[in-house]
């Protein structure tokens, strides 16, 4: 008996492993071939987590080349071309580059990436942001001209949006646990405590010292609405600066065109649909755009669920917790930087307040979505 089962055993066995060689080998030819279609994203993104970043507020339908499928295939085999994709500023960064010396350019638009996270992230210690933040409520601290022009700007879209940007959010993002990884609902007291120490006036900027200083200690400024979209800017004048004319940049949700389309049609972006059943799922027009930005925030990049309630990454300093007057706020403007703090800030004013803030800005316009999915453009929005 027990010889027979071993014996029988061995034979299934080796049929099994026959079927399952088979199985793989056909999972992977499908696989594959979904990826080349652009049914499959590749790298997969981390999609609503709390600890991960679905990066990307635009994707890639078929007829758009932003973000999935189509921007971070590997190899699509064309010599012209160059594609990759790094894990680089919390977020999957992805680059598209046509012509002579692609791969050379788009590998020196990373290295300046990270050359940006290196001065600006609040998670790296030495950084120009940590400096600052280990010396609240002490000396002023001398930073790079880069830093201090991120934090110039800062305060300008904060007063532009009457604090619905805040620069120095740093300890509420603290206290609902999304800079730990361990997202939850703080305590009331915890927060209170937190809020208070949210103001972007207490951040004082010396212009000829190029210094700055947090009034109070326990402040902190926090460049996570800002910084992704200067690095996809320098990245794109790496590009330029290297000759090349048609490129893609796409940072987590921040995307950049260089120029258009190999053949001299504007880059097609779709618009992630908050809502969505997968982050390939779009939401109103295709954007079409050469040598701007389009730059996505929304609550479904950084999110945990708690009673039924869904708490994500983007707050209101006016009440310390997750801003709730929108899904998700999209812009379009002629660099990323602009775009990106001013998604944010639109992001938070929500669909009425929001495009408001863009009135007197050229070549600026936003599409918001409300918090009943209901979408919202502001005057000059182009979406063809
Ligand atoms: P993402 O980084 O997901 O693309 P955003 O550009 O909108 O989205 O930036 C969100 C980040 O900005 C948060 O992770 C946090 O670091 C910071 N932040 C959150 N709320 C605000 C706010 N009201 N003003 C400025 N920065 C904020
Ligand atoms: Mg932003």
């Amino acid at each position: 008996m027990k010889w027979e089962y071993g014996r029988r055993k061995k034979r299934t066995g080796n049929r099994f492993l026959v079927l399952l060689i088979l199985l793989l080998g056909a999972l992977a030819v499908a696989g594959y071939a979904l990826m080349r279609s652009g049914v499959l994203p590749w790298p997969p993104k981390v999609a609503a987590t709390a600890h991960g970043d679905a990066g990307s507020g635009t994707v890639a339908g078929s007829s758009t080349d932003a973000g999935g499928g189509t921007v971070a295939e590997a190899d699509t085999g064309d010599p012209g071309e160059y594609v990759d994709s790094q894990f680089l500023m919390d977020t999957y960064v992805s680059i598209k580059a046509f012509g002579q010396g692609a791969r050379d350019a788009v590998l020196a638009a990373f290295d300046e990436m990270r050359r940006i996270e290196a001065m600006t992230s609040r998670f790296v210690p030495t950084s120009d942001v940590s400096r600052v933040n280990q010396a609240a409520g002490l000396d002023p601290v001398q930073v790079s001209d880069e830093t201090f022009m991120l934090l110039e700007k800062a305060r300008e879209c904060s007063e532009l949006s009457g604090g619905a940007f805040d620069v120095t959010v740093g300890p509420v993002v603290d206290a609902w646990g999304f800079s730990t990884g361990s997202p939850r609902v703080p305590d009331p007291a915890v927060l209170a405590k937190a809020q208070s120490l949210v103001d972007f006036r207490a951040m004082e900027l010396d212009p000829v010292q190029k210094t700055a200083r947090l009034a109070a200690p326990g402040m902190s400024i926090d460049l996570g609405g800002i910084a992704k979209g200067y690095a996809a800017d320098r990245a794109a004048a790496i590009l330029r600066g290297r000759g090349v004319k048609h490129a893609l940049i796409d940072a987590g949700g921040n995307i950049v065109a260089v120029g258009t389309r190999p053949d001299g049609s504007p880059w097609h972006i779709g618009i992630r649909d908050p809502r969505g059943s997968s982050p390939t799922d779009t939401i109103g027009p295709v954007v079409k755009v050469e040598d701007e930005a389009v730059v996505t925030s929304g609550d479904y990049e950084r999110f945990f669920i708690e009673d039924g309630h869904r708490y994500h990454h983007i707050f209101d300093p006016k009440t310390g917790r997750p801003a709730d007057r929108a899904e998700s706020a999209t812009i379009i403007a002629p660099n990323s930087l602009d775009a990106d703090m001013l998604s944010t800030a639109v992001f938070v004013l929500g669909p009425v307040e929001g495009p408001k803030i863009l009135a007197g800005l050229d070549g600026v316009s936003a599409m918001v979505v409300g918090p009943d999915g209901q979408l919202t453009f502001s005057p000059g929005f182009r979406a063809n």
